[in-house]
């Protein structure tokens, strides 16, 4: 890989250690966390909190249920180009109990997939732009 700058393909969505925690907030009113970050109103029907605390969100999780990508995904999740089919795990975070969707690192098919299975974040190469190289969060089994 050329040593051009790793930078995220969405800013503000998690940090850029090399274990990394993807960020989100937390509703001071009910404690209800949110990922994407939340800024104007709560997660949770029955509250009315506007105001928010961000924080890095576990790093760890379970999946909860996976499947295979053959279409583009919607914005704001950014594929790959050209678009490769791969792996999606929805996964339940290990503290915040929230389940969030990702692509699994390149390698893994959904064959190898299991619910329950632990995994962890971490930050893979989505493409190269002329000055940097656009990174994004995946899944990535414990185990494998
Ligand atoms: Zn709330």
């Amino acid at each position: 890989m050329s040593g051009k700058p790793q930078t995220p393909a969405i800013d503000g969505w998690h940090t850029m250690a090399s274990s990394p925690h993807l960020i989100g907030t937390r509703c001071r009113s009910c404690g209800t966390y949110s990922f994407p970050k939340q800024a104007h109103y709560c997660r949770n029907p029955d509250c009315e909190g506007t105001e928010f605390e961000e924080l890095e969100l576990s790093r760890t999780g379970h999946i909860w249920s996976y499947t295979n990508a053959c279409y583009k995904p919607p914005e704001p999740y950014v594929a790959a180009e050209p678009f490769v089919p791969y792996a999606i795990a929805a996964v339940q975070l290990e503290k915040e109990e929230m389940v969030i969707l990702g692509q699994v690192v390149e390698g893994v098919t959904v064959e190898q997939l299991k619910v329950g299975m632990p995994v962890e974040l971490v930050l893979e190469p989505l493409h190269e732009t002329d000055d940097d190289i656009k990174v994004t969060w995946k899944w990535q089994p414990v185990a494998l």
